[in-house]
């Protein structure tokens, strides 16, 4: 079958590999479309602290069942949640399997869904909607992310919201906000592509490479500033505004993972009586929400996705290092 294979780092390659064989537990998917994530890119880089070389990445995915399933039919429509919680840890046994000690995810610690076929425990199973394209459904995880740090932000609807970065988190996050009725979303971005993908969606925008980020949102928040403030950038830069953009007793809500620990100015945290809160990946309730979002048809998500094929990957992989006009590349296996 197809394989897009992580070999070392930024060596990644179009390979034929072996059918997966599942068994007992496990389901065979048939992969329609994979997307690639920013842990992908870590992963491709060399620098992710888990991934081990040869992998075939993928946690974005979604297909069709093949075999093993004892419910759904070969051909139904299916995603999956790719989190391996160990069920035993002190969060796992309190209802946060989702931040696991020793989480684990199918395509970063095992193979994944870059490849024709994936297996994967029939409890990841699951089903996406007839009304919904296999192309949405391989999106129905970035949505989930957002869903997740909307929900477990403690946001309000008519609270408003600033957030820094128009990647696909940045967007989704964006969106979520939209959704659950935020009276005001401003979306903070440096990268001319991004920022016109923001806008086509809707967005009020502020061009962080030209533009004085703290007056813009003062002026289109009525002078209040604003209640949330995602980072959903994690680039050090955010920093030195995050906490100055939101209202007295607002929250900082960090969505993006840093490379590097930021500088953080607690003082102003501590002056403003401020809430910071941290968010990790999703709950499986997260992406029944998100399957509601994209089945609702509001919002286009189709403007981000961009499509190639499994034969492409080494040059795919090397242009999104570059940046470009990319959102969030899926193949088409
Ligand atoms: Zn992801
Ligand atoms: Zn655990």
């Amino acid at each position: 079958m197809k394989s897009i294979v992580y070999r070392s780092a930024q060596d990644v390659g179009f390979e034929q590999k072996p059918m997966p064989e599942a068994g007992p537990g496990e389901v065979l998917i048939k992969v329609a479309y994979v997307g690639v994530c920013g842990s992908d890119m870590n992963i491709y880089q060399g620098v992710h602290p888990r991934a081990q070389a040869p992998l075939v990445m993928g946690h974005e995915f979604s297909g069709t069942i093949e075999h093993g399933h004892p419910t759904l039919a070969k051909g139904t429509p299916v995603t999956v949640y790719p989190l391996l919680s160990c069920g035993h840890c002190e969060p796992c046994l309190n209802g946060y399997a989702h931040v696991c000690n020793t989480l684990r995810l199918i395509g970063i610690d095992c193979d994944g869904g870059m490849a024709e076929y994936v297996k994967v425990p029939v409890d990841k199973v699951l089903e996406i909607p007839k009304t919904l394209s296999l192309k949405l459904g391989a999106f129905l995880e970035p949505v989930a992310v957002g869903v997740h740090a909307v929900r477990r932000s403690g946001y309000k609807p008519g609270d408003r919201a600033v957030v820094f970065g128009a990647g696909p988190i940045g967007l989704c996050v964006a969106s979520c906000l939209n959704y659950f009725g935020a009276a005001k979303v401003i979306v903070v971005e440096a990268n001319p592509y991004r920022l016109s993908v923001a806008q086509k969606l809707g967005f009020t925008t502020i061009d962080a490479s030209k533009e004085d980020i703290r007056a813009r949102i003062k002026d289109e928040t009525h002078g209040y500033n604003a209640d949330f403030a995602f980072d959903c950038a994690a680039h050090p830069s955010v920093q030195t505004h995050l906490m100055d953009v939101i209202k007295v007793q607002g929250t900082a809500v960090i969505v993006g993972s840093y490379k590097k620990p930021p500088e953080v100015d607690l003082l102003k945290v501590e002056f403003k009586e401020l809430t910071v809160i941290g968010i990790r990946v999703y709950e499986r309730r997260d992406f029944e929400i998100a399957t509601q979002i994209l089945e609702s048809g509001g919002i286009d998500f189709d403007l981000l996705l961009s499509e190639s094929t499994p034969e492409q990957a080494p040059e795919v992989f090397q242009q999104l290092l570059k940046g470009g006009n990319t959102i969030k590349m899926l193949f088409k296996m």
